[in-house]
């Protein structure tokens, strides 16, 4: 495999090749942390090339949709969770390297509070506070969203609980009384397998752990993040966590909590209908993830600026109802 900064033809190997192959170039190299760039002197050898170079291409395709739909599904949870924030916080302190949330009361009747940007300068902390014990939000929530982009590409996939390792950046959230939680409960992630037999996790709320990408190998998931004594991995089929946070035994919960939940499915409701909208306008999630660079780039801000519009126009409507009443905790 040719590294990234090479010039040599991938079928004379001669130097100072400069035709890439436009079909893979740009996807992540499994063997290293760099960027897979096949080049070839000219047309010639590129068509010379092919026969021995379409497998490769074909696998090294599929996995950069995956990176793309893996970036695509964590951006659009984070606009999600801005926009149906649940935690109401005060102050941010960081001590020794722990991220320390410290919350007010929940006593005024909110169930959503706006996202403390003002609170949270650094990018990475931002997202952090975005992430904080909502991996199960971001698989249910996100449900459509994955199914649809895994389509065609990658559907061999499951919903995995994993026991993650001690965050390589801690966090916690601090009550008035002291402290609240932490996030050392269980994790949940996607193991999706592509059609060639490379498997990866698909993590997108792995910043409150202080790891920000959201592709990650398998083996290498498991060996950094996951502790490995007991019962550490158990499998649902993928669909599992949107049955269960979508349905009525769990957002009936009485009180505060069961209010939050239905409030989530509602902007879950309305997250899917501006996706929908979106690809009615012309273009589909599934060939934006296949586009080339720049259209990719261009064509998914275009869609989280809409599904962005949609749920802030959801939350000011949300804001004036009265959700107090439908609980009595
Ligand atoms: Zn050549
Ligand atoms: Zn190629």
């Amino acid at each position: 495999m040719p590294s990234s900064d090479s010039k040599t033809c991938a079928f004379c190997s001669k130097d100072g090749a400069s035709r890439l192959c436009v079909g893979c170039n740009g996807a992540p190299d499994p063997t290293s942390t760099g960027l897979i760039k096949t080049l070839y002197c000219d047309a010639f050898c590129q068509k010379a090339h092919w026969n021995t170079h379409k497998i490769a291409c074909k696998a090294h395709r599929a996995r950069r949709i995956l990176y793309r739909l893996g970036e695509t599904a964590q951006m659009a949870f984070y606009i999600f969770r801005e926009n149906a924030y649940d935690q109401n916080i005060e102050r941010v302190e960081i001590k020794e390297n722990s991220l320390l949330l410290h919350e007010g009361y929940y006593d005024d009747g909110r169930i959503l509070f706006p996202f403390p940007h003002h609170l949270l300068r650094d990018e990475q902390d931002k997202q952090a506070a975005l992430t904080f014990l909502t991996c199960g939000d971001a698989i249910a929530h996100m449900h459509e969203l994955f199914s649809i982009m895994l389509k065609g590409t990658c559907p061999d996939v499951v919903e995995v609980l994993v026991r993650p390792q001690p965050p390589k950046r801690p966090m916690q959230t601090v009550r008035p009384d002291g402290p609240n939680r932490g996030n050392d409960c269980p994790h949940v992630i996607l193991m999706v397998t592509l059609k060639d037999g490379e498997m990866y996790a698909v993590d997108v709320t792995g910043a409150q752990y202080g790891y920000y990408d959201s592709v990650y190998p398998w083996d290498q998931y498991l060996q950094t993040r996951v502790q490995t004594s007991g019962q550490e991995v158990s499998f649902r089929s993928f669909g599992s966590l949107k049955t269960k946070y979508h349905g009525a035994v769990w957002c009936a919960t009485p009180g505060y909590k069961g209010a939050v939940r239905t409030a989530h499915r509602e902007f879950a409701t309305t997250f899917d209908r501006a996706v929908d909208e979106w690809q009615g306008k012309g273009v589909k999630v599934v060939e934006m993830l296949r586009m080339g660079a720049e259209a990719f780039v261009r064509a998914r801000g275009e869609l989280m600026g809409c599904v962005a519009g949609a749920l802030q126009e959801f939350k000011r409507g949300f804001d004036g109802r009265n959700m107090v009443g439908g609980f009595s905790g």
